[in-house]
């Protein structure tokens, strides 16, 4: 009758509070366990790098890695989509991003000192981290490893750059000064201004995987990806392309003039002696 059915509402409704307020609580209590251990993970020595190779899509050979961040917490890798944000959040990220910024370029420093041909590492950097201050960090980290700023490469978001477009230009500049190129990451999801390519020196634009995935069936995908190729060629820029996971999507990406190429179809992220093997294996002259 109604009121069984009244009572039932009420009881269950009292019932999805309660779930709820338990699941928020313990969303709240696992985030502030996450921010406390990544206040700690520097110093614990929990973070690494893996590399993931980029292949010249013209020869086949390695023209370079990008190294992406791991961290160990809890006994788990927890993915850095869900420890950066928070890191971002709570003010953490440039410990981290100096860290990263090191440590790639003296793994780099490294492999040039034992012969292995890795031409150039590209490093993420976080939105927040992108301010003036970023320059000295760089500065010092070449400095510091000797590691050359002809063969580093920053990657940066359509986000980044945007918010103040005066700043971003002296940075660009002096970056570009330093000899360390620039690469859009993630392109086509940001605020993609055609007018941000013309008007900042970027080296290198990085098709996001979302456009790479319906390669070579979705007609959408076809054409945001065959215009980037266009716009990105008459503006002499590299193209790489992100999310590779397939041979026919590494035709389609050939066929239309894209010069690299990044995804599982051809290497998962890797230890640096993985890494080795991999370039020992595919740079032979
Ligand atoms: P991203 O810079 O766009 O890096 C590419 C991501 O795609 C990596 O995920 C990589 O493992 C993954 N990936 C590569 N090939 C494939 C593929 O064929 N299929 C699929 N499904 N995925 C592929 P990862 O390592 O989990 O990193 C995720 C994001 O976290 C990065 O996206 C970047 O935005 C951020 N990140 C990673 N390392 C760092 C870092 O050191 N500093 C900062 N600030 N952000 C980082
Ligand atoms: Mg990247
Ligand atoms: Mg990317
Ligand atoms: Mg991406």
């Amino acid at each position: 009758n109604a009121d069984t059915a009244l009572y039932h509402a009420k009881e269950q409704g009292r019932n999805n509070y309660q779930f709820y307020s338990v699941e928020m609580n313990e969303k709240a209590s696992s985030r502030l366990r996450v921010e406390h251990g990544l206040r700690q993970a520097l110093e614990h020595q929990e973070f690494f790098l893996a590399y993931q190779p980029l292949y010249s899509l013209i020869d086949g050979r390695v023209t370079g890695c990008e190294a992406l961040i791991r961290w160990k917490h809890e006994g788990k890798l927890m993915p850095p989509a869900e420890f950066i944000p928070l890191a971002e959040e709570v003010g953490l990220i440039n410990g981290i991003g100096d860290w990263v910024l090191h440590e790639a370029c003296r793994q780099g420093a490294y492999w040039r000192e034992a012969g292995v041909g890795i031409p150039c590492i590209a490093v993420n950097v976080s939105g927040a981290q992108f301010k003036e201050s970023l320059l000295a960090t760089v500065t010092r980290a070449l400095e510091k490893t000797g590691f050359p700023g002809e063969n580093l490469v920053l990657e940066l978001t359509e986000t980044a750059l945007m918010l103040d477009t005066t700043k971003t230009e002296r940075i660009l500049l002096t970056l570009q000064k330093m000899g360390v190129r620039v690469a859009l990451d993630d392109f086509g999801t940001g605020y993609s201004s055609l007018a941000y390519l013309k008007r900042f020196p970027i080296d290198k634009l990085k098709i996001d995987r979302a456009f790479i995935d319906g390669l070579p069936h979705d007609s959408d995908d076809k054409a945001i990806t065959a215009s980037i190729l266009d716009v990105s060629r008459h503006l002499g820029l590299e193209t790489v392309a992100e999310g590779v996971e397939t041979q026919e999507q590494a035709a389609y990406l050939t066929a239309h003039g894209c010069d690299v190429a990044q995804g599982y179809f051809y290497s998962y992220p890797l230890s640096p002696d993985e890494l080795e093997t991999v370039i020992s294996k595919s740079n032979v002259i």
